[in-house]
């Protein structure tokens, strides 16, 4: 299955919640959730209950369209997750939040996380001093991001920081330096840390059965 190229606000109204896919404009009363929260589509009647199977599924494609990712890549973040020693649930939320993508957009160095993924893809990221071009890379704890940007990247970067600052903020497991576009990865991130709140142990019933 390819990448998911419609209107990104039907993800939010199918979730029943705000995704933050589109930057700025999930701030402002623009948000096509905030006016009409209701599903995407033609009204169709639904069972008022909805089955065990459908709450994980939707919690799955609330996560999995969050952080941008196809079917297989999340698969193979949930089966590093259930690999790994210690609780799947939290160890997958955790790999997510540790996305270089994600990292970039959560220190505002990016309007929305696909705008993070492409300054990643553009090469203007280092990690310790070497270049990384991988979205998908997973920070360590200690390790010192730095966006080396030319000066077109830079005054976009500035925008985003000053624009961000209204509605979100860093959240404290990183350290940024603002004027030098370096992060720092303080401690992993916690369920807390995320902008949605989601029920992982549904996710984790998913995959297992
Ligand atoms: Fe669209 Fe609002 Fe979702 Fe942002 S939060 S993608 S503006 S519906």
């Amino acid at each position: 299955m390819g990448r998911y190229v419609d209107a990104k606000c039907r993800l939010c109204r199918r979730a029943g919640m705000k995704l933050f896919l589109k930057g700025q404009r999930c701030e402002t009363e623009k948000c096509s959730f905030s006016k009409r929260p209701t599903p995407p589509g033609m009204v169709v009647k639904r069972p008022s209950k909805p089955t065990n199977y459908a709450l994980q599924l939707k919690e799955k494609q609330k996560l999995k369209r969050m952080y941008g990712m196809l079917e297989k890549q999340f698969k193979r973040f949930f089966s590093i997750a259930n690999k790994s020693k210690g609780v799947t649930g939290r160890t997958l939320i955790q790999l997510l939040e540790r996305r270089l993508d994600n990292v970039i957009f959560r220190s505002l160095y990016a309007f929305s996380r696909n705008h993070a993924r492409q300054i990643v893809r553009h090469g203007f990221v280092f990690i310790n001093g070497k270049r990384v071009d991988i979205p998908s890379y997973i920070v360590k704890e200690g390790e010192n991001i730095e966006i080396r940007a030319k000066e077109a990247l830079q005054l976009v970067i500035k925008d985003c920081i000053e624009s961000n600052a209204k509605g979100r903020s860093v959240p404290t497991w990183l350290q940024v330096d603002n004027p030098n576009y370096k992060v720092g990865i303080v401690r992993l991130p916690e369920k807390e840390d995320l902008i949605i709140q989601i029920n992982e142990q549904l996710i984790v019933e998913l995959y297992s059965k």
